[in-house]
């Protein structure tokens, strides 16, 4: 039913067949991520799947009824994993809520354990697919679902820090008045505390931040500066959940961001969390670090200069995460 029509229209840039993205739960999250990829027309067509049938069908139906104003085909809702079948991107947002105060890493263990029951059976109905983990602790996640599923490291990737850079050039544009899309900094590791902004590469245009001079506020990219902002970025999740519950939009905005550059093989770099083999000294972790992302889904990894302090920052939010991942019998 999907396949039949406009196949000219939707080309894909995967198999020879329009495109299509999975998102599984269909909560704050997985509901923002659709509609995003649906307005984006990032496929032609976008289903959800969630356990709560009522729920994701309503969902679904809702967003469906505004393709009209939209550049996609499709959107459909069903608690059955079968409507996944033939994906060409899988996203992953099924999960529990992270709860006012708690940090990401707390949520480890039952996360893991829904990843176990979970991610078999969408292996089985989307075994080409690329998979994208959104659910947190999304790197440890990520790690879990790769050895869950056996397959080669491109395929399965987490959306890293894509979310958390974003927010640093939300700031740093803040603080310049300079688009955001011509601030070129990386937010990198864990997604989470231990998170490293890169600073030493972050430039404003072609212009070394450090040589920018007087800010909008009189300020220069200076450690306080530097350490206010990357603060922020960190804190940002626990105040917007705060406040409303969820974060979802900019989420939704950045897994439909990425899902397009797998779809139409943009061979992007983002910040997307993929297993680290011999990355600045960092191995046998899923973390983020600006990586190259097209139609193989996560590629190579780029290695930006860095200073002792960036590189020790990573170093340490490996380890964190590897103890982590460990602790958790990975
Ligand atoms: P939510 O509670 O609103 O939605 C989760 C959904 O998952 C629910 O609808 C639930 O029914 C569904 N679900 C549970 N078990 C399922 C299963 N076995 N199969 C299918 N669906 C299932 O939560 P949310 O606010 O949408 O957040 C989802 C996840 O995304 C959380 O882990 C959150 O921490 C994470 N998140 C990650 C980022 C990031 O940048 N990586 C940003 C925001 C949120």
């Amino acid at each position: 039913m999907h396949h039949m029509t406009a196949q000219t229209l939707y080309p894909s840039g995967t198999e020879g067949h329009p495109s299509k993205i999975a998102v599984i739960g269909a909560g704050a999250v997985g509901t923002a991520v659709a509609y995003a990829c649906a307005m984006r027309g990032d496929a032609r067509t976008i289903v959800l799947q969630d356990i709560n049938k009522k729920k994701v069908e309503a969902e679904a139906l809702d967003i469906a009824h505004g393709i009209q104003f939209t550049p996609c085909g499709a959107v459909e809702g069903s608690d059955d994993v079968e409507i996944v079948r033939g994906s060409d991107l899988v996203i992953v947002t099924a999960g529990a809520k992270q709860k006012p105060g708690q940090t990401r890493l707390e949520l480890a263990g039952s996360t893991v354990n829904l990843m176990k029951t979970i991610v078999p059976n969408l292996q089985n109905v989307a075994p080409h697919a690329r998979f994208m983990f959104i659910t947190n602790p999304v790197d440890i996640v990520t790690y879990a679902a790769l050895k869950i599923m056996g397959v080669p490291r491109n395929q399965v990737f987490g959306s890293g820090t894509v979310l958390d850079t974003s927010r640093l050039r939300y700031l740093v544009s803040r603080e310049t008045g300079v688009a955001t899309q011509n601030i070129h900094a990386y937010v990198t590791g864990e997604h989470g505390d231990s998170e490293v902004a890169l600073w030493s590469s972050a430039e404003i245009g072609n212009v070394p931040i450090r040589h920018w001079g007087p800010t909008l506020s009189g300020r220069l990219f200076d450690s306080d500066l530097r350490k206010e902002i990357a603060e922020e970025v960190t804190q940002s999740a626990y105040k917007i959940i705060e406040g409303k519950g969820a974060t979802n939009y900019a989420i939704g905005l950045s897994a439909a961001n990425i899902a397009r550059a797998v779809l139409r093989d943009e061979n992007r770099v983002l910040t997307i969390s993929s297993l680290l083999e011999d990355w600045e000294g960092i191995s046998d972790v899923c973390m983020a670090a600006p990586t190259i992302v097209g139609r193989m889904g996560a590629g190579r990894v780029l290695n930006p200069p860095l200073t002792l302090a960036e590189r020790d920052g990573l170093t340490e939010s490996a380890r964190r995460l590897r103890a982590v991942a460990q602790e958790l019998g990975f």
